[in-house]
């Protein structure tokens, strides 16, 4: 546990009187990749034995900075502090570096915010959702992921999903030769004598997608939902012309069709798209978030709650949306720990703005690890109603399975084009 024996500078100090004596005592980073990913997980102890908190501050690319910046920079600011302070806790952690905090600091700012909303459920006895206000509905309802390298296998995958009981399915192609997110590269060239022979071709991809969900609607019938993930690689008319072209098959949303440089032009391409547009998880800048939301460039909002600071800034984001009539579909895939995904549907059980939740189907390994971590039952994922978040860390056999630096570090950057320049993720 890094401790900070050292006098406190003023500014840090508990800067009002505290209800009572509880004190953080220690605040430090556990990560574990039980599947792949590492999962970082900030644990905020205090000094009323037993009493801590655990939060999500997964940045699986570049997770050791944030394990540094737990450790080294935030720990020290709140050694000392009254754990119900959290918003004031949370501001300080912001502010203290000046410099607006991007991912890293971000994430491990989120792991500190969670942990302190898991100290005040458990010291109130209650669940994170009631603090927020209680549910306005029983549970969450989920989009899982499907893929397939041709379209038949993607449909085929896409049918046990349905038939596992999720109504909303999210489907990704490969595109020959290149692959595409969130589906498998394939082996074999995309055309023979480019300089890049594997490089990814949008106008393939803007043919290939609409046949996708034209034999999805065919075969899976009009009952379920569909979704699909651009990630960010087309321009605003690319966008106009994707989301024209699948109309006839009813998404739920299209997800990312624009990079975030290109946000700007947001406005424009959905007032031209049939389709519901879903954006947001790249960018961990909650005022860039809100202007998403305000500006009138997105249906769904889909921030990374554990990636713009944790659940303080998040039900700000939810409350703006469910003003303007936005909803949210907070993201929580695979490189989310089961903590994150707690936060999330804590979120979503109490914002009247829920749209739909993103979920990643955890192993049995992951449950042993995280006891308590929800699992969906028919595509709904219902909060635990224990204290706090109601999951705990087995630290033992999480450290028993420790992360690497790894292919994750550099998974973003594994797309080209025929011409070998590298493409946005
Ligand atoms: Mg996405």
């Amino acid at each position: 546990m890094t401790q900070h024996a050292t006098e406190q500078p003023a500014t840090f100090r508990q800067p009002w009187e505290a209800p009572d004596d509880v004190r953080i005592t220690g605040v430090r980073a556990i990560v574990t990749a039980p599947y792949g990913p590492a999962l970082v997980v900030v644990r905020v102890d205090t000094s009323e034995p037993g009493l801590y908190g655990l939060g999500c501050a997964t940045f699986t690319q570049r997770w050791k900075a944030v394990v540094t910046y737990v450790e080294e920079h935030l720990a020290r600011l709140v050694i000392g502090r009254y754990p119900g302070d959290i918003g004031d806790l949370v501001r300080l952690a912001k502010f203290s570096s000046y410099w607006r905090e991007g991912p890293v600091g971000n994430n491990a700012i989120s792991g500190l915010d969670e942990a302190l909303w898991d100290i005040a459920g458990k010291r109130a006895g209650m669940p994170v959702h009631e603090l927020l206000g209680g549910k306005v509905r029983a549970a969450a309802d989920t989009y899982v992921h499907s893929a397939g390298a041709d379209i038949a296998r993607a449909v085929e995958q896409a049918q046990q999903k349905i038939d596992a009981g999720w109504r909303h399915v999210r489907m990704q192609v490969s595109q020959p030769g290149a692959g595409t997110y969130g589906s498998a590269l394939l082996d074999g060239d995309t055309a023979a004598g480019a300089p890049y022979p594997r490089g990814w071709q949008v106008a393939e991809y803007l043919r290939l997608v609409p046949r996708l969900f034209e034999a999805a609607r065919e075969q899976l019938g009009d009952e379920v939902e569909l979704l699909h993930d651009v990630h960010s690689r087309l321009t605003p008319k690319q966008a106009v012309t994707l989301a024209r072209a699948l109309e006839p098959y009813r998404l739920f949303f299209l997800e990312d069709v624009l990079p975030p440089e290109h946000w700007d032009a947001l406005p424009q391409v959905r007032a031209a798209s049939p389709v519901p547009l879903a954006v947001g998880e790249l960018t961990t800048s909650v005022t860039d978030a809100a202007r998403q939301i305000l500006g009138g460039g997105v249906d769904l909002i889909r921030s990374h709650v554990s990636a713009i600071g944790g659940v303080t800034p998040a039900r700000k984001l939810a409350a703006a949306a469910e003003l303007v009539g936005v909803r949210t579909a907070w993201h929580a895939p695979g490189d989310t720990s089961p903590i994150g995904v707690a936060a999330s549907v804590a979120l979503d059980v109490t914002s009247p703005a829920f749209g739909i939740q993103e979920c990643h189907i955890f192993d049995e390994l992951t449950h042993d690890i995280f006891p308590g971590t929800i699992a969906p039952v028919n595509g709904w994922l219902t909060p635990n109603d224990s204290p706090g978040w109601g999951i705990d860390l087995d630290e033992d056999l999480a450290r028993r399975h420790p992360p690497e630096l790894s292919t994750f570090d550099a998974w973003a950057a594994g797309v080209r084009g025929l011409d070998g320049g590298l493409l946005a993720p």
